[in-house]
């Protein structure tokens, strides 16, 4: 080896610091990341969580950790708000549409994983269901009640003064946080939240269970402490959700970890149940003169990723456009940025297309080699250095055109950066990235003759017939690309 690996390090935000990455089990990486309440389809924003996720599996193995991935479905106990106030989003959904509780879950659960898959995100080793969990919830409830709780009413709340440092991964969680949290009246502390809501009594939901608290179901913040500890082990290694779960969601479960293992203060960052906690940046509309810029899954109007695809945008460019993103910042989403990113996912396909026959020399040394060495090395610190996505993807479009190489070991290299990227550039063609959009009122037979018709008059050197087939095409969303071999392609609608 002529180049240095280099070491991963990764931003907790429990520190609020950049720390070298030291696991827990050596070689091993367990991971747990909040995933959907699915009382509706997820968002774009929502599945920039995952896509970041996914990143950071992937980077994980391709520093060489054996990782163990879970992702949860929360089913119930989501409330409205994410404090301790409002209905469960799946019961107000439920009521709503008239339909049972579970068949409401199992839709959109389908819904998010065909976004997963869109996304080329990987599977990951669980998927957790938190109605599989409620035996093991309801124990680690009785675990911690007797120190750490007290029943009121309503259900059974944690009281957030019985463990040290509450709060400090928000930070802000006395100024604001607390503001935030509608008084429920015999709370000990504003913050304090239920890990049991009972039900109320005569009436009856839809998901409900026995427990040594009376009939109910249990809350939001119990369900991820639960599934993270039963299927990783406290303390495992990296926690993961988007911001908004740095200030409410991630604090209780901290404080539940806490009680639960039996471990006060955070000056230990095990302590909290895992050792780093990551979050991903939002997602953000450009607002409107008076409209917020928060994409918000309970507003009912949002973006999905099968609009994308209807208006005929891969959704692989929207995982690039989040790559070119660092998962730390706000992201902008435009149509206009949407459309960039897939012209460049497109570049990218064509030059991989030129190693479609190479095969991978699997065995090149590829950091000992003068050309593709430095390339693997840019890489592999970008991605060590906090998953820098934006550099690590110009160190992929570099070694795409690299000259005058050992072409199996290019493919190697390439190969080896799309791992972790995820942009499936030697799976796919460019014309897998063609998709007709919804509304386009034309048929591709309509296409190809229009075409024809086109090279007849060229050909005969009519070029104002010529350029009229041109401009009807377009008016109908095809472009016409003259000299590429492809020849056309759909132009996405907005
Ligand atoms: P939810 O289904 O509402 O629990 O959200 C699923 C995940 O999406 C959580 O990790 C949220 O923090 C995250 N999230 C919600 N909105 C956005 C957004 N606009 N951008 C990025 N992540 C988001
Ligand atoms: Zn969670």
């Amino acid at each position: 080896m002529t180049t240095e690996a280099s070491k991963l390090t990764l931003f907790n935000s429990l520190t609020r610091a950049a720390e070298p990455f030291e696991p827990i089990h050596p070689g091993e990486a367990r991971v747990y990341t909040c995933g959907p309440t699915v009382y509706n389809y997820p968002h774009i924003g929502n599945m920039r969580a995952y896509v970041f996720a996914d990143v950071l599996g992937r980077v994980l193995s391709f520093k060489g950790y054996t990782l163990t991935h879970v992702i949860n479905i929360t089913d119930v106990g989501h409330l409205t708000d994410d404090a301790d106030a409002g209905e469960d989003k799946m019961e107000k959904m439920a009521a709503e549409k008239a339909q049972s509780i579970w068949d409401i879950a199992r839709h959109y659960t389908e819904a998010y994983w065909a976004d997963i898959a869109a996304l080329n995100i990987r599977q990951p080793a669980k998927w957790s269901i938190a109605t599989d969990y409620v035996p093991q919830m309801i124990a680690f409830a009785e675990k911690i009640a007797p120190a750490h709780c007290y029943e009121l009413e309503s259900g059974l709340y944690f009281d957030v003064a019985s463990v040290a440092d509450y709060g400090r991964l928000a930070r802000a969680v006395t100024e604001e946080g607390e503001g935030r949290i509608e008084a429920v009246e015999g709370k000990r502390n504003a913050a304090d939240f239920a890990i049991w809501r009972k039900t109320p009594p005569g009436e009856k939901r839809q998901m409900e269970w026995d427990s040594p608290w009376g009939r109910g179901a249990p809350g939001w913040h119990l369900e991820c402490s639960v599934m993270s500890g039963d299927l990783l082990g406290f303390p495992f290694d990296i926690h993961t959700g988007g911001i908004d779960h740095r200030e409410i969601h991630h604090p209780n479960e901290i404080a539940q970890n806490q009680a639960f293992c039996c471990t006060n203060g955070l000056d230990q960052p095990a302590n909290s149940g895992a050792r780093v906690w990551m979050h991903n940046n939002f997602l953000v509309l450009r607002p409107k003169a008076g409209e917020n810029a928060k994409m918000s899954k309970s507003s009912g109007e949002f973006l999905r990723v099968q609009l994308l695809i209807d208006k005929g945008y891969h959704p692989l460019a929207y995982r690039l456009m989040c790559l070119q993103a660092h998962y730390r910042s706000e992201l902008e989403f435009s149509w206009e940025g949407l459309g960039a990113a897939l012209t460049r996912l497109k570049r990218m396909l064509m030059a991989a297309e030129r190693l479609a026959d190479v095969k991978a020399d699997l065995a090149a040394d590829l950091a000992a080699h003068p050309k593709l060495g430095p390339l693997l090395a840019k890489f592999d610190a970008a991605v060590c250095d906090d998953l820098n996505t934006p550099v690590a993807l110009t160190a992929l479009e570099e070694a795409l055109a690299v000259k005058k190489v050992d072409q199996g070991a290019k493919r190697a290299l390439v190969a080896a950066m799309d791992a972790v990227l995820g942009l499936d550039l030697l799976e796919k063609r460019r014309p897998d990235l063609r998709l007709r959009p919804k509304s386009a009122s034309i048929s591709e037979s309509e296409i190809e003759e229009a075409l024809e018709r086109r090279r007849q008059a060229r050909a005969a050197k009519d070029f104002a017939a010529s350029d009229a087939l041109r401009d009807e095409l377009v008016a109908r969303g095809v472009e016409v690309m003259d000299g590429d071999p492809l020849g056309w392609e759909w132009k996405p609608g907005e």
